[in-house]
């Protein structure tokens, strides 16, 4: 017996040291694809917790739910921690042309706006076709009227419109305050022909009061570009009552699988809590939160202890200028961070595998493609992409990020606005997604291999 034991416990062997993690990963990515975790997550989130605005209530009722899943499910070290914001929440909102050809505009405020007297006001509409003619008009042209700006962008794969022409809710508000207006309409930063405005966060200058600022649907954009092109003057009157109810708190949630042999080096992946509060934020960011719980937990079933650490962190207060990452990396700046991945881009299927890592990584990172290849996923080896974004932080102080790429071509039609639901995921896409998560964190926990250094700075 003893003589043919040995030689079939050495090929065992032989066996678990050229499989370098792939086999168990390919193990996690299978198991994964017949496992609803993800959904029961995102269903149960979106249900029973529904919108959950930063710094509200209901966005502590959603730390309450992620602290109560993440224990049920085994997760260790299962904690919060807190931090303080400035809280907005929304009023009434309520919008329509008056004079000749009276009616309404579907509107909904933006993240800060500012409000208008309770009875309203009544301007005249300047329009703007973009951005940086807005910024290039005479304060004249603007003082004592909504400024309306427009945009031209467009459906992409990789959501890259929303990253060039998204100034139009970032800056336009503040560019025209600065210039005297006395509300900022803008077009929404949308792809969908409903009439559900997209909200946003807009920012304000240092020491600038804000101003009435809202979006339009894209319906009611065109609408007004029309009434303009009547050629007499267009009037709106606007009521919004949104107000600042203070410093409030946010916190993101952090579950673990410590590793067996490094427990100090971290492996971070997660999603955000956080949602606005026109929709329940499935897709925005549910399906985050629930890919990479159900990910970890895939990986916690398989009853193997990956080397690192995993730890998944659900980031509160993402929507309101990335509270909760800039307060995470703050916290973990001393920490051994291997890598960050963040799910925030919907529910749709990886298409692509980027990263940043370090030359050395590279091999690694073929490897973790090559597991990913039969899910559809193709490799991206420009080696730039920094991920998503409550891992900017992170990337700024150095952190490698790994970024598995979500088909976004539906993303802004439903991306802040109420249609937000459940029903627009896909549980098939989502099981894929949980899939790749598994099979990639995986590899890099159970890998003495270093990701890094990559350069620091932002963007
Ligand atoms: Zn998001």
């Amino acid at each position: 017996m003893r003589l043919i034991a040995l030689p079939l416990l050495a090929l065992v062997l032989i066996g678990a040291k050229a499989d370098d993690g792939v086999a168990t990963a390919e193990r996690l990515r299978d198991a994964a694809l017949a496992d609803n975790q993800a959904w029961e997550l995102v269903e149960s989130l979106t249900t029973e917790v529904g919108p959950r605005l930063a710094g509200t209530d209901k966005e502590a009722q959603a730390r309450a739910w992620a602290v109560a899943k993440l224990k049920a499910l085994g997760f260790q070290n299962v904690h919060v921690e807190p931090f303080d914001l400035p809280v907005w929440v929304r009023g009434d909102e309520r919008a329509s042309v008056v004079g000749e050809h009276a009616q309404p505009l579907a509107i909904s405020a933006l993240g800060r706006s500012g409000a208008t007297p309770a009875a309203g006001i009544e301007a005249e509409i300047v329009h703007f076709a973009s951005t940086e003619a807005l910024e290039a008009a005479p304060a004249e042209a603007v003082r004592g009227k909504i400024a309306f700006v427009t945009h031209a962008m467009r459906r992409t794969q990789d959501g890259s419109s929303y990253g060039y022409f998204g100034s139009v809710r970032r800056s336009a508000p503040s560019i025209g305050a600065s210039k005297g207006a006395v509300a900022v309409l803008i077009r929404s930063l949308g792809t969908d022909y409903h009439r559900n405005p997209h909200t946003g966060g807009t920012s304000w200058a240092e020491g600038q009061a804000p101003i009435p600022a809202a979006a339009l649907s894209l319906p009611d954009s065109d609408q007004l570009e029309r009434l303009l092109k009547l050629g007499k003057p267009v009037r709106v009157k606007l009521v919004m009552t949104p107000r600042f109810t203070g410093p409030g708190t946010s916190g993101n949630v952090i579950g673990e699988i410590v590793g067996r042999e490094a427990p100090d080096e971290v492996v971070v992946i997660g999603g955000h809590l956080d949602s606005w509060d026109l929709g329940t934020g499935a897709i925005d960011d549910g399906a985050g939160v629930a890919i990479t719980t159900a990910a970890a937990k895939v990986i916690m079933e398989s009853k193997q202890r990956p080397r690192r650490t995993i730890r998944v962190v659900l980031w509160g207060a993402e929507e309101v200028g990335l509270v909760g990452g800039a307060a995470y990396a703050e916290a973990h700046a001393r920490d051994k961070t291997i890598m960050a991945a963040e799910s925030d881009f919907g529910a749709g299927r990886i298409w692509k595998f980027g990263y940043r890592v370090a030359e050395t990584a590279k091999p690694l990172m073929t490897t973790i493609a090559r597991v990913l290849s039969p899910l559809g996923i193709t490799h991206d080896t420009t080696n730039s992409n920094r991920g998503g974004p409550d891992i900017g932080a992170l990337a700024a102080i150095g952190v490698p990020t790994l970024a598995p790429e979500q088909d976004g071509s539906d993303y802004f039609d439903l991306h802040h606005t109420p249609d937000d639901t459940l029903d627009k995921i896909d549980p098939k896409a989502l099981d894929q997604n949980v899939a790749a998560y598994a099979a990639m964190t995986w590899l890099v926990a159970d890998s003495d291999v270093a990701l890094g250094p990559v350069a620091t700075g932002a963007r």
